[in-house]
């Protein structure tokens, strides 16, 4: 029997280490007007950098915007200078955080063991994770990109009880598509979200694995968002440079919305 695949999507605003406290106050003030419409047809989550969580918690009160952050430390507290804790960000109103981004793998050398570890902590803190997965261009040259996908989510899961799994959401982010205005195709893309889709299954259940939100992420803009969210298999974005204009990303939250409303229940 088919299982019914989630139909509400989920769009991501990764903001990097970009902005000001000035920019990020005239963006959201945009952001949280073009989202009123919206709000019953798509989730939205802004990860903002650590020094403006305050800030910005504040700005987007009420909303309905999620507010994200985008680091977190495996360890609970104690003597871990320049670390910050799950229970801090969930002390300072964060919902969700980013977990295992390729840049995070890339330049501060996660491991797969590490990032499993930050998933546990945060999911049993209370937080919502965007675990990120995704290869590099010579992994998918080499046909290896469901296996590369395999390992990290397998890895990222361990430990994960069914039980919080309602708060984790998946995010398929080739690396040669993140930041470089290659996107992947639609096809591509939703041929992926079936393969770790199919993982989650083999980890946990059918049921499961269809009611968790596999997002897209790797130069979406607001001209391929409708293509992308054409696809069943995709159910939301994680956005980078286009979540920096607030245009921008209410265009790829309109796509979504619209996209929503037209998948059957
Ligand atoms: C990202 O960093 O998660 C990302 C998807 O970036 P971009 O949209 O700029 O490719």
């Amino acid at each position: 029997m088919k299982q019914h695949i989630s139909k509400r999507l989920l769009i991501g605003g990764n903001w990097k280490m970009n902005g000001t406290r000035e920019a990020s106050t005239l963006m959201l003030n945009d952001l949280v007007t073009a989202f009123e419409p919206l709000t019953e047809s798509v989730d939205a989550a802004v990860f903002v950098p650590f020094p403006y969580l305050q800030h910005c918690g504040n700005l987007i009160r009420g909303s309905g915007l999620l507010l994200g952050a985008q680091q977190v430390s495996a360890e609970a507290n104690g003597a871990f200078t320049g670390q910050v804790s799950a229970e801090m960000l969930l002390d300072m109103g964060v919902k969700i955080l980013i977990i295992g981004h390729s840049e995070c793998r890339q330049l501060l050398a996660e491991s797969d063991e590490l990032i499993g570890e930050k998933v546990a902590i945060s999911v049993s803190t209370g937080l919502s994770v965007m675990l990120c997965v995704g290869e590099t261009w010579q992994e998918r040259q080499a046909g290896h990109a469901e296996a590369v996908c395999r390992r990290q989510i397998s890895a990222a899961l361990k430990g994960i009880h069914l039980d919080h799994m309602g708060a984790i959401q998946i995010a398929y982010e080739p690396i040669w598509a993140i930041g470089t205005g290659r996107s992947a195709t639609p096809q591509d893309a939703s041929i992926s979200h079936a393969s770790l889709r199919k993982d989650i299954e083999e980890l946990y259940d059918p049921a499961l694995a269809a009611a968790t939100r596999i997002l897209y992420g790797g130069s979406v803009n607001p001209a391929n968002a409708t293509s992308l969210f054409a696809q069943p298999e995709i159910q939301g974005a994680l956005v980078g440079g286009a979540s920096l204009k607030a245009a921008d990303f209410a265009s790829i939250l309109r796509s979504a919305s619209q996209a929503t409303s037209s998948r059957p229940n």
